[in-house]
């Protein structure tokens, strides 16, 4: 069975390959972990070499699933369902915001993107984007900032999701309706 170890390996030197940062092994390892629980080391190691001779973009972890299926000389099992996936809440899809500057004024755009859980999968197939090939439009289209929720972080804060413009905005928005309601009462109370 896919060892902890053995999968982190893996991950590093796809990793290496497609230049990614050790944030994306740290990021994937829990979820490939699981995901590759019925297979063993062996076949794991020949299924990586296997996938790094032919793929042109970093695999996918069910990507690699269908290649080491493919070859009859290894033993797998059946693949195990991601039940708590923290990164997008068990929702299938993680929250996304993008900033940028456009006629010198900051904006935030806020969107949802495919997870890459099973659950997010089956959203993959449908409208959703992949949540690290909206990462890579947004890095080439010139973004000031990008956030998204990660098991370590699976929830987007305010300070991530809203300008400080329009933070205060709200705020005020607030205080206004506040207002309207205390002196509605006032009213009542006179009557
Ligand atoms: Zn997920």
């Amino acid at each position: 069975m896919a060892s902890e170890a053995a999968v982190k390996r893996s991950l590093q030197s796809i990793g290496n390959m497609f230049s990614k940062g050790s944030w994306w092994v740290k990021d994937s390892l829990k979820m490939w972990t699981i995901q590759l629980q019925d297979i063993p080391d062996e076949a794991l190691f020949k299924g990586v070499k296997a996938c790094l001779r032919k793929a042109k973009k970093c695999p996918t972890v069910a990507n690699l699933r269908s290649i080491i299926e493919a070859d009859p000389s290894n033993q797998v099992g059946e693949p195990v369902l991601y039940k708590g996936c923290q990164a997008c809440s068990n929702t299938g899809s993680r929250e996304m915001a993008r900033w940028y500057t456009e006629k010198g004024r900051q904006k935030v755009f806020f969107g949802l993107a495919a997870c890459d859980c099973l659950k997010g999968r089956r959203l993959a197939v449908g409208a959703y984007e992949h949540w690290q090939d909206v990462v890579r439009m947004w890095e080439d289209s010139g973004s000031d900032e990008i956030f998204y929720t990660t098991h370590d972080h699976p929830v987007l804060t305010t300070e991530q999701r809203v300008t400080p413009e329009e933070l205060q905005a709200r705020k005020e928005r607030a205080k206004a309706a506040e207002f309207k309601v205390t002196g509605a009462w006032r009213h009542a109370v006179q009557k």
